[in-house]
């Protein structure tokens, strides 16, 4: 059984309004294995907070996990972030804060505001006791120096992991977690799957970022959990594991950096 620890199970990424679609995509992704999902809560726009809780309610697999992405910090309120928190306090399967963090890459939002934005997060989630799911694009030493100033010595991802080896190593000496994207099973992806191959087997969750960064060979097509077998297929391979000993150490690591019930 494996877990998808970041997707974005919602009509707005997918951008698709049927009704139907989402719990097609949850059906399909329990005949493949994926016993829990982690829908991320991707924008401020559309309610995606509410849909994401009501899938939770709804769903036994599905927990969640909200934040502002860093696209966003130039539109978000402080009527937004109160939200966010009561929901992150309250809701019995809200398990972190994000995503979160630093985007020079599309810079959406101007890099001032996205700085503010990610302490003030880091600092909702100390309040809140809660880990960090981190964004991190381009950014990575910034981001890091951030993190040393505002999160020392507390649980961090960062998801879709594609750093180099060297922002790699800085991240695990800090103790923090890092997920292997379905950009590992890219013809482009050899470099980071040559970083993954090395890395503490322990530390390391996969994800599909959903409806993102669908896996070969889905390319081109919107990316759903089912699809993560693809990826921990490579992992595997990458590891010189079995697929069932990649998806016991992977789902280990999930529940425990998230505090999740173990199965
Ligand atoms: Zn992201
Ligand atoms: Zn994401």
């Amino acid at each position: 059984m494996f877990i998808d620890s970041h997707c974005h199970l919602d009509p707005y990424t997918y951008e698709n309004d049927d009704p139907a679609l989402i719990p097609a995509i949850i059906e399909r992704a329990r005949a493949a294995q994926i016993d829990t999902m982690i829908t991320i809560v991707a924008s401020i726009k559309d309610d995606n907070l509410g849909y994401a809780m009501n899938l939770a309610d709804n769903y036994q697999e599905i927990y969640f996990a909200a934040g502002v992405h860093p696209h966003e910090a130039d539109e978000v309120s402080e009527e937004i972030l109160a939200q966010y928190a009561t929901a992150l306090k309250n809701h019995p399967k809200a398990l972190a804060v994000g995503e979160i963090g630093l985007d020079y890459f599309y810079n959406l939002s101007t890099p001032e505001n996205q700085r503010a934005l990610f302490r003030r997060q880091l600092n909702m989630a100390k309040e809140l006791a809660l880990p960090v799911i981190a964004h991190i694009r381009d950014a990575h030493e910034e981001a890091r120096a951030i993190f040393r100033e505002e999160f020392s010595g507390n649980p961090a991802l960062i998801h879709c992991f594609t750093g180099t080896a060297a922002d790699a190593a800085a991240y695990l000496d800090m103790g923090f977690y890092l997920s292997a994207p379905g950009i590992i099973t890219f013809k482009k992806g050899a470099e980071l799957r040559d970083i993954f191959a090395t890395l503490p087997h322990e530390r390391i969750l996969l994800e599909t970022d959903a409806p993102y960064l669908a896996p070969v060979p889905y390319r081109g097509r919107p990316n759903e959990p089912a699809f993560m077998v693809e990826t921990a297929k490579v992992l595997a391979e990458t590891w010189q594991l079995s697929l069932t000993e990649v998806a016991k150490i992977t789902s280990e690591n999930t529940r425990r950096f998230f505090n999740l019930p173990a199965v």
